[in-house]
């Protein structure tokens, strides 16, 4: 177990091209990080400088109050979970967790003890004489991640290691991860693209964009009180719906329709009364009842929700009914937003 520090980690490639810009955390020891964002952020850039496989820019990286900075890979004790596990094929999975020990030269009993230890916590004792090609996916998935156990590593980096998988064997990896974590209580980076993965497995987030950290938080609050227009959109399925909205006394005005402002929210705008800002609202947060119409051009059932796919004034919107409904293209349902968000349009900040 770890605690992890990254101090202003610059990453500029040799092509010049700029990666990451200024990170910034401190991980708790037993802590699960989680870093998304979409592809080419700069997820598995941070996450490769903390393995040491790529060089820091700049900034400094302390594990432990250790500053590894300048440290080879072999001797940060960590150890990383990739999308491509490439198992060794002619190797059984018992020679396949085995190997990084035997490597190290580590006494035969110890080896074993680690491997039978790491087989048991993966359930993977009955398959430790098949070779790779004789397992499922998850099944390999599981030796990828038993090859890291039995190194007892400080810390474990994992990047998309499920994205590979197909969506069932998604969800019950994601679970096995979640159960493991709370096992080991290792310290844990793990990199996705994939928002539902960030906010079931996270104990905090990391939400990048560009190569910018862009809110930093526990699922929730990322859910609750995204920092901006790109955290909003990014967490969340499906996404926030967004409108672009004139601020008057006591509503707002959009395309189409008009959001009656409560007192609250009259006073948190009152400095943008004659201006634009950005209204979001999550599809969940949109209810029947209310005067803003919904014109429909899809109903989508779920078993307990319906998702409606239509138009409020001119923007194409989604609303998540907790009900099964039966709209027809065409229809008009009142609705009414029970929980809105406030964006400055300028700098894409919430308003709070
Ligand atoms: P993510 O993991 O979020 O998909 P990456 O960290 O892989 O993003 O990439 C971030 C940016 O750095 C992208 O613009 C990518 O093209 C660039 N990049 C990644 N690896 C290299 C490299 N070895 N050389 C040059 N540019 C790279």
């Amino acid at each position: 177990m770890a605690k992890l520090s990254l101090q202003h980690l610059d990453k500029i490639y040799d092509n010049k091209v700029q990666a990451v810009f200024d990170f910034n955390l401190d991980v708790n020891d037993g802590e699960f990080i989680v870093l998304v964002g979409p592809s080419g952020c700069g997820k598995s850039t941070t996450l490769r400088m903390v393995a040491g496989l790529e060089d820091i820019t700049k900034g400094k990286l302390i594990i432990d109050g250790k500053d590894v900075t300048n440290m080879p890979p072999k001797d940060r004790d960590i150890a990383m979970v990739f999308q491509n596990y490439a198992l060794y094929g002619h190797m059984t999975v018992y020679e396949n967790m085995a190997f990084s020990l035997m490597l190290r030269k580590e006494n035969k009993n110890v080896i074993h003890q680690k491997v039978m230890a790491a087989a048991e916590i993966l359930g993977l004792t009955d398959q430790l004489n098949k070779k790779p090609k004789q397992l499922s996916g998850g099944q390999r998935q599981r030796v990828a991640m038993g090859r890291a156990i039995v190194r007892q590593p400080k810390v474990f980096l994992f990047d998309e290691p499920l994205s590979n998988l197909d969506a069932k064997l998604r969800g019950s990896m994601r679970r096995e991860i979640m159960l493991l974590h709370k096992r080991l209580g290792a310290t844990m980076l793990y990199v996705t693209h994939d928002q539902t993965e960030a906010l079931t497995l996270a104990d905090r987030i990391v939400c990048m964009s560009m190569g910018y950290v862009q809110q930093i938080g526990t699922p929730l609050e990322l859910y609750d009180t995204p920092a901006n227009l790109f955290v909003a959109s990014f967490i969340g399925l499906p996404p926030m719906n967004l409108f672009d909205v004139d601020v008057l006394e006591d509503k707002l005005v959009g395309d189409g329709f008009e959001y009656q402002l409560n007192d609250h929210e009259k006073s948190l705008l009152s400095n943008y009364v004659g201006s634009q800002i950005v209204l979001g609202v999550r599809p969940e947060h949109i209810d029947v009842g209310g005067d803003i119409l919904l014109n429909v051009s899809n109903n989508e059932n779920l078993g307990q929700n319906t998702l409606v796919h239509g138009h409020i004034g001119k923007k194409h919107s989604v609303a998540k009914i907790r009900d099964w409904c039966n709209y027809k293209p065409g229809d008009k349902v009142n609705v009414k937003f029970v929980h809105v968000h406030f964006f400055d349009k300028q700098t894409t900040n919430a308003i709070r």
